[in-house]
């Protein structure tokens, strides 16, 4: 039987409650498909600062390694909001990006139908959406060299470096195309070409790319314009390729235009690993009620079934299972509204595993 091996990281606050319901949906999957995981735990974060004394313990970074994905709930808490910048949890998140060479940060933004009044953009303008934003995770203006705060004649300045080489613009268009190619076929690239070089040679290399991909159609935005797009037209949208800092923003904007925090999922890839992990936070405030949302979780697991191990029909598997949930009035506080059912993290799951089941049965 086909085994993987995956590194399980829960993290801090809720990460653990929303794991364990992501690892349900896993198990169920296996059942179904007829393929084993493996999971073994590793310690990352505020848990890993207290037992270990570094939010990123080598063990950890060892375990990733020899594994064939990572699965993170989420770190950081206010118990370690006081630790100098190098110490505090969200560090060990960067060393594992930085350590496993994770370039590409792959953010889908779908609106679930069920849940289309929770956008704040107008129904007839967000129905439908159903987009991926690819960012460049590993370089760009947030490491450029050289940065710093200086002082000259009296007048401190600061300075930051926003710098690509061919290299890594290649490699994250050439997965944004090859990604656009399975899904809708239109690729958005975005930079700000009329006044950055960066984005000059940016433009260059994925226009050398599009030779690789003729059948991807391709269009240029600048990232002013794009912005502006992305809350007047979303649903035309398919894949988007940017640079780190472009994409931090436009990921976030395009999250929002879709709705809830607790149904983002995330995936972080390069060529030899990848890590999957919702794009919301450990939600301290929440943590150990039983009330957290595990779609986010658990459609981060649906993608690691996609982009790592190939099994595409187990993620549309899980992705339906969810609508199919949500249609049903299943709603766990964070997305409850009046007439629909309340329910808990477990008992959400329970639902979509129950889907999953029937959605099996229906589908050859
Ligand atoms: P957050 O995403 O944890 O929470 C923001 C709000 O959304 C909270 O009210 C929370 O209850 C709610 N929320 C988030 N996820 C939810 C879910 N699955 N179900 C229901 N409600 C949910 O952001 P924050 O409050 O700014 O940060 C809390 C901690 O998480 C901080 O220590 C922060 O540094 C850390 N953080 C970690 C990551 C990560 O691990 N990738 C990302 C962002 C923030």
């Amino acid at each position: 039987m086909k085994t993987y091996k995956i590194a399980v990281l829960k993290g801090d606050g809720i990460g653990p409650e929303i794991v364990e319901q992501a690892l349900r949906v896993l198990d169920k999957i296996s059942e179904l498909y007829g393929v084993r995981f493996e999971y073994e735990e590793g310690l990352i974060g505020g848990e890993a600062i207290d037992k270990t004394g570094t939010p990123l313990p080598d063990e950890t970074l060892e375990l990733c390694k020899r594994s064939d994905a990572i699965l993170l709930g989420a770190v950081g808490g206010p118990k370690w909001d006081d630790l100098p910048t190098d110490k505090r949890p969200e560090k060990g998140l960067l060393r594992i990006r930085k350590e496993l060479d994770l370039y590409a940060n792959l953010r889908p933004a779908k609106v679930w139908e069920p849940l289309i009044s929770s956008s704040p953009l107008r129904e007839e303008v967000v129905r439908g959406t159903d987009m991926l934003v690819v960012r460049e995770l590993t370089s760009g203006i947030y490491y450029g060299e050289p940065r710093g705060i200086f002082e000259e004649g009296g007048k401190r300045y600061a300075l930051n470096t926003m710098k690509y080489d061919e290299d890594e613009i290649r490699r994250v268009v050439r997965k944004a195309f090859e990604i656009a190619r399975k899904r809708r076929k239109k690729l958005t690239s975005v930079d700000k070409a009329n006044v950055l070089e960066v984005s000059a040679l940016w433009r260059q290399v994925v226009e050398e790319e599009r030779e690789n991909f003729p059948d991807v159609e391709l269009e240029h935005l600048y990232v002013d314009n794009c912005a502006m797009q992305l809350v007047r037209r979303p649903s035309s949208f398919d894949v988007i390729v940017t640079g780190n800092i472009f994409g931090d923003i436009l990921s976030d904007e395009a999250g929002v235009v879709v709705g809830s925090l607790g149904m983002l999922p995330s995936a972080s890839v390069g060529d030899r690993y990848a890590l999957y992990e919702p794009v919301h936070g450990s939600a301290p405030d929440i943590a150990g009620k039983g009330i957290a949302n595990p779609i986010a979780t658990i459609l981060s697991a649906g993608m690691m079934l996609k982009y790592s191990f190939g099994m595409d029909s187990a993620h549309d598997l899980i992705e339906k299972a969810v609508e199919r949930t949500l249609e049903e009035g299943y709603r766990t506080p964070d997305i409850w509204s009046e007439g629909t059912k309340r329910v808990g993290t477990k008992e959400m799951t329970d639902r979509i595993i129950y889907n999953m089941e029937r959605l099996r049965d229906e589908t050859p």
